[in-house]
């Protein structure tokens, strides 16, 4: 597991500073949060983190490694995005063993790779399956399943639940956190939704504005916000 370090990530689009002196530290295993309304940057920086998007300033390491000028696949990241596009002709198993296919395992080792995830995320009986035949949430675990498998050194995953029911994305949080609990990979979730991260955070960042507002374990931040914006965003009750 890596410890991910941003040092002053700013981001300008057309004039616009989207982002601004970004510092923060994900430690090596933890889950980390990005909370904060819709067009606060959390995408954009989630993006300069996967090295989708080139920051306009600022220095990103993982580890000891300077990760700033290298492509997304130089990385080691996998990434789960809210639309959750798989592979429509491939089954389950195709789907979850393609990036292991391109990287020139034998067939033995992605049947055995595809098959712990498939454990771990509960979705052994849908390998035969072609993704029209699944629902939203079986979508979105084979999608979490196809991120997983290529054992990323930091997983990053944009506002994965947000296209699900209420009953799923509940289902699927109490998922997600058991599987941290068991595979500890440094995470970055991005999300609105407050109880999203409160149930799944280590820490949480608070983010308006291009800007950290805060940044601590969620009882911190519910209990005792460092402003006007997280109190009212988060919502502790006065
Ligand atoms: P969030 O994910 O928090 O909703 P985003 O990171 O997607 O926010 O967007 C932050 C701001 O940057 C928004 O005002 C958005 O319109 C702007 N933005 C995002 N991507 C681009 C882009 N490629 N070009 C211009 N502006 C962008
Ligand atoms: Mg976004």
């Amino acid at each position: 597991m890596q410890r991910v370090h941003l040092q002053g990530i700013a981001k300008n689009f057309g004039g616009t500073n989207v982002l601004e002196q970004i510092d923060l530290t994900i430690e090596a295993g933890e889950f980390l949060v990005l909370l904060g309304p819709s067009g606060c940057g959390k995408s954009t920086l989630l993006n300069i983190v996967a090295g989708l998007e080139e920051p306009t300033g600022g220095r990103i390491h993982f580890g000891e490694r300077d990760v700033t000028d290298l492509e997304p696949d130089q990385r080691d990241i996998a990434m789960v995005f809210q639309s959750y596009a798989l592979y429509p002709t491939m089954s389950v198993r195709q789907n979850i063993g393609f990036a292991l296919k391109m990287r020139g395992l034998s067939k033995v080792e992605i049947a055995a790779k595809v098959a712990g995830v498939a454990k771990l995320l509960q979705i052994e009986h849908l390998l035969d399956r072609k993704p029209s035949q699944l629902s939203g949430g079986q979508q979105q675990r084979v999608a979490i399943g196809r991120a997983l498998v290529r054992e990323p050194q930091v997983f990053l995953l944009d506002e994965p639940l947000s296209n699900l029911d209420a009953k799923l994305r509940a289902d699927m949080r109490v998922e997600l956190k058991r599987l941290h609990e068991r595979s500890r990979r440094t995470t970055l979730y991005v999300t609105h939704d407050q109880v999203e991260a409160m149930t799944l955070a280590s820490r949480i960042v608070v983010m308006n504005k291009g800007r950290v507002q805060q940044c601590d374990r969620p009882e911190v931040v519910y209990a005792k916000p460092a402003n006007r914006f997280v109190a009212g965003f988060v919502g502790a009750p006065t």
